[in-house]
């Protein structure tokens, strides 16, 4: 009896037929909303190039348009939104600006937008196939194409991250397992019998700091290989390094090259480098985070053609293929690689099916558990633009950066530095500068830096910086299908009237 009055207690606490509960949204009230933010961002797309790239403002400024606490009861979501849209207009950088040359953060494709909304309203969990079939499917659909686009092999595979540096870290990892062998998964790296050691450039991206740092090889294990002229991994000295390690007892055990450094763009030999790597038996991974997919290009640089000779890529869709953040990709040649460093098989998991096909379940892949659809995003921008609009995409990026070095070239106040990819490095000279005198690049430096902090506040275009051997440059990276030539030209004036401006108050 007592159990039966319990059931009833309960039954009488929750609401009968429907729950109404707090979060549920009625089919009337999430189409008026969504009308609205639709026609509130297609409004947002239409007015981008006439709003500020950014405006200037405090956090405090920004605290104080939000709510004061938590709402105890809620509050109207139609409403809420309302608010909100707005607030993300006024307070927000626009990287999808066609004046935002800041960092290599890519302009948006609204398809991506929409394509975010369908997996967040769907909620497949890709993690297992069981869980989320068509997604799976969509997503290695996805990273097979971006194979493809990179020319790894056929066999290759991989899986989507959140960005670039976790798609390193997954390149890293399986570098880690092939090579130091199954026991580190219960050992931990033991470096008893020598050192385990990494190799890339000075000019590396510093993920790989974190990843020596978090995944147990201790930030001393990499060796950092000078680079020449132009900004490249200089071979010679990298073979001379590993032999003398290997002399001294050390182990080494990772070649990383860069596709696209992050602050000129420079693009390791990589051809050579995987050669190296493969007589050294050495994992050869590359990371391509930002320039890898220039390799689509028909003119595409030679050192990318090192791409289809790695065991491990990274490549960020959120960069060159224009998707939304966040979405990484890590591609390896051996798709059994990433099993053999990643896979667990938990008795709470029966995802194996008796039909004899095999199912791609991304969790044994890399580092997450439950994982979102971000592959939406990436595979519809990819049917949208096709290969043949991704070539003329880049390929313009790619054009409009050296216009830009052939227009600091032309104008006598500006400096040009260097080009690679779509990043161009520049400076601001003033007009009959000494650069002899006493104190000259000191000046320079300082001139710069504040013409950069102007720029940035002004909102009229956005900017970003490279220090390359203590000369500080100004430097902008065009990674933005909505870019034009009259946005490059507008970039030259504006840096030349702000340098003259600087120059003139700094004097006085
Ligand atoms: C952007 C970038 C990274 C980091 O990628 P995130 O997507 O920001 O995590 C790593 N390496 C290079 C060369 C990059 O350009």
């Amino acid at each position: 009896v007592a159990t039966v009055d319990r059931f009833q207690m309960i039954r009488d606490t929750i609401e009968r037929d429907s729950r109404n509960a707090p979060l549920d949204l009625s089919s009337e009230e999430f189409r008026k909303i969504g009308h609205r933010l639709i026609d509130d961002l297609a409004e947002f797309y239409q007015t981008l190039p006439s709003r500020a790239v950014t405006r200037s403002t405090t956090p405090s400024a920004i605290r104080a348009a939000l709510p004061p606490s938590l709402p105890s009861t809620g509050e109207d979501p139609g409403e809420v939104f309302g608010e909100t849209v707005p607030l993300l207009l006024r307070y927000s950088l626009f990287n999808g600006h066609p004046r935002f040359f800041g960092y290599i953060t890519s302009s948006p494709a609204p398809v991506g937008a929409l394509a975010d909304l369908v997996g967040a309203a769907l909620n497949p969990n890709v993690g297992g196939w069981d869980l989320s079939p068509m997604a799976s499917e969509i997503e290695k659909q996805c990273v097979a194409w971006i194979g493809e686009l990179l020319g790894m092999p056929g066999e290759s595979g991989g899986l989507l991250a959140s960005g670039g540096n976790m798609a390193n870290f997954i390149g890293f990892l399986a570098a880690r397992r092939a090579k130091m062998g199954a026991s580190v998964r219960e050992q931990g790296v033991v470096n008893d019998a020598g050192r385990w050691l990494v190799y890339a450039s000075t000019e590396i991206h510093t993920w790989l700091e974190k990843a020596c740092d978090l995944f147990g090889l201790g930030t001393r294990s990499i060796r950092a290989i000078a680079v020449d002229s132009e900004r490249r991994l200089d071979v010679t000295r990298l073979r001379e390094q590993i032999a003398s390690d290997r002399r001294d007892g050390y182990r080494p055990f990772l070649v990383v090259g860069t596709a696209g450094t992050v602050s000129t763009g420079a693009i390791d030999p990589l051809p050579e480098l995987a050669e190296l790597a493969r007589e050294e038996n050495l994992w050869f991974h590359v990371d391509g985070a930002y320039g890898a997919l220039a390799t689509l290009l028909p003119d595409a640089p030679r050192e990318l053609e090192g791409i289809r000779e790695a065991d491990s890529v990274a490549v960020d869709p959120h960069k060159w293929l224009y998707a939304p953040l966040e979405a990484g990709c890590a591609l390896v040649r051996d798709p059994a690689t990433l099993k053999d460093a990643f896979s667990y098989m938990p008795s709470y998991y029966r995802f194996n099916e008796l039909d004899g096909e095999e199912r791609t379940n991304f969790y044994e892949l890399g580092l997450q558990n439950s994982r979102g659809f971000r592959a939406l995003k990436v595979w519809m921008a990819l049917r949208q633009a096709g290969r043949e609009g991704y070539e003329r995409m880049i390929g313009d990026d790619i054009r409009l950066a050296e216009a830009l070095f052939e227009m600091a070239s032309h104008r006598s106040e500006l400096e040009p530095f260097s080009q690679s990819l779509s990043i161009a490095t520049f400076r601001y000279v003033p007009r009959g500068f000494d650069r002899n005198a006493e104190g000259a690049t000191t000046y320079l430096n300082e001139l710069n830096e504040e013409i950069l902090a102007r720029i940035k506040r002004g909102g009229e275009a956005y900017l970003s910086n490279a220090v390359v051997d203590k000369t500080f440059l100004l430097r902008a990276c065009i990674v933005n299908f909505r870019t034009g030539i009259e946005d490059v030209e507008a970039l030259v004036d504006l840096t030349v009237r702000t340098g003259r401006e600087v120059d003139q108050s700094l004097r006085s």
